[in-house]
């Protein structure tokens, strides 16, 4: 079917209005109408082949929420009409140890991207959200609650998830100090979880801005990290501190603020592999790990706890033509917190 959106033409150039075919639907598929789609910060790492070859053009777009207009002859899970998302991935083998774990994201073969990516059949380019439709298997979407506002929703397909699942992973919640690293798509979703789930949450932010929204958010603490001294002086107690940051970063001052077996999670993706003091890590049998996204079943349970506790993204909405400056202030980490595309006006 034909869909319009936005896509790179080549790698760094500007996104420009895009007509592109979507497959018609087979047995087991939906189609949707995509009311919003965010902005998440790997768009841009791929758009600009900061993680390495890309496929051109590309439609990004992984953080996808929408109404269903359509369903294959075999669809039992969704019907016309349902409030559903799609997030980082649309397929995956099924079968390997992982995929059989409801564990998807890590499949032993692959998981198939939303964009930037082929689908199983090898050939055929995967394009993403940034469009006016989409096509998916139904055993890639998820239902949205139906008391959220789904501008707010759009975010959580991938930014929400991929810190929720870390959270829950290292078992924060009460008795347990949480740092976040960074506050903007993906740590101000960090912070609302961490603070719902009961621990005690701290935000460790270059912007001395934030501050104001991060305690609004629930946030405890919020620490500038412009100044090393600043982190220096904390104690060392922490459980589980989550690095969310975009760019190149030195690890060793949060890694010094986990008490006795802490973890620090990777989660932030910069094309530039990290130093590692290896004494931090020995000094209290600390432990550095990462995390990425969340499977099918984990997303679901996500929104689920998001429609209990009234959690959205905060969210600026945009126009399509407005998307190359949303990249250039997301950046410049000037978004409040997370830049979603209202698909109505593609
Ligand atoms: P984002 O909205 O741009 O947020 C990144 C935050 O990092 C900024 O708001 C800023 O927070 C901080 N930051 C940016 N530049 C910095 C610098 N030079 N020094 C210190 N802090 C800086 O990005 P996002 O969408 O949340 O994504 C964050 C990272 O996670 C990206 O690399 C993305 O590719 C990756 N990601 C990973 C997964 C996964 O599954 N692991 C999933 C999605 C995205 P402050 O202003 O508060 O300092
Ligand atoms: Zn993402
Ligand atoms: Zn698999």
């Amino acid at each position: 079917m034909q869909a319009k959106g936005y896509a790179v033409l080549a790698a760094s150039k500007p996104l420009v209005p895009f007509n592109f075919e979507r497959r018609e639907l087979r047995a087991t598929d939906v189609a949707l109408e995509i009311q919003y789609a965010g902005i998440c910060h790997s768009d841009i790492h791929q758009a600009r082949e900061e993680w390495g070859p890309a496929i051109f053009p590309m439609v990004p777009g992984h953080e996808i929420a929408g109404v269903v207009t359509e369903v294959g002859t075999g669809v039992t899970k969704f019907k016309v009409g349902d409030r559903i998302g799609v997030g980082v991935f649309i397929d995956s083998c099924r079968k390997c140890p992982s995929c059989t774990a409801g564990l998807e994201q890590y499949c032993l073969e692959g998981m198939t991207g939303t964009y930037n990516g082929y689908e199983r059949d090898g050939k055929t380019v995967a394009q993403g959200g940034y469009s006016n439709l989409f096509v998916v298997d139904q055993d890639y979407a998820v239902t949205v609650p139906a008391n959220l506002d789904m501008a707010g929703v759009a975010p959580l397909l991938c930014a929400g998830i991929t810190l929720y699942s870390p959270l829950k992973n290292w078992g924060a919640g009460k008795g347990k100090k949480v740092g976040v690293i960074g506050l903007g798509g993906l740590g101000h979703m960090g912070v609302k979880f961490s603070v719902a789930l009961g621990a005690h949450t701290t935000v460790f932010s270059h912007s001395p801005s934030k501050e104001a929204d991060a305690k609004a958010m629930g946030a405890h603490e919020f620490v500038v990290t412009k100044d090393v001294a600043n982190l220096e002086a904390l104690s060392k107690d922490y459980d589980l501190i989550l690095n969310t940051v975009s760019a190149d970063l030195d690890l060793t001052p949060y890694l010094n603020l986990l008490k006795l077996d802490g973890t620090l999670v990777l989660i932030g993706l910069p094309g530039k592999p990290y130093e590692v003091s290896t004494p931090s890590l020995l000094a209290q049998r600390r432990s550095l790990a990462g995390s990425m996204i969340g499977g099918i079943a984990q997303t679901q349970e996500m929104l689920n706890f998001c429609g209990e506790h009234n959690i959205v993204s905060d969210v600026e909405v945009i126009e399509p033509s407005y998307i190359n400056e949303a990249y250039e202030r997301t950046v410049a980490s000037d978004v409040k917190y997370r830049f979603v595309i209202d698909a109505a006006k593609f």
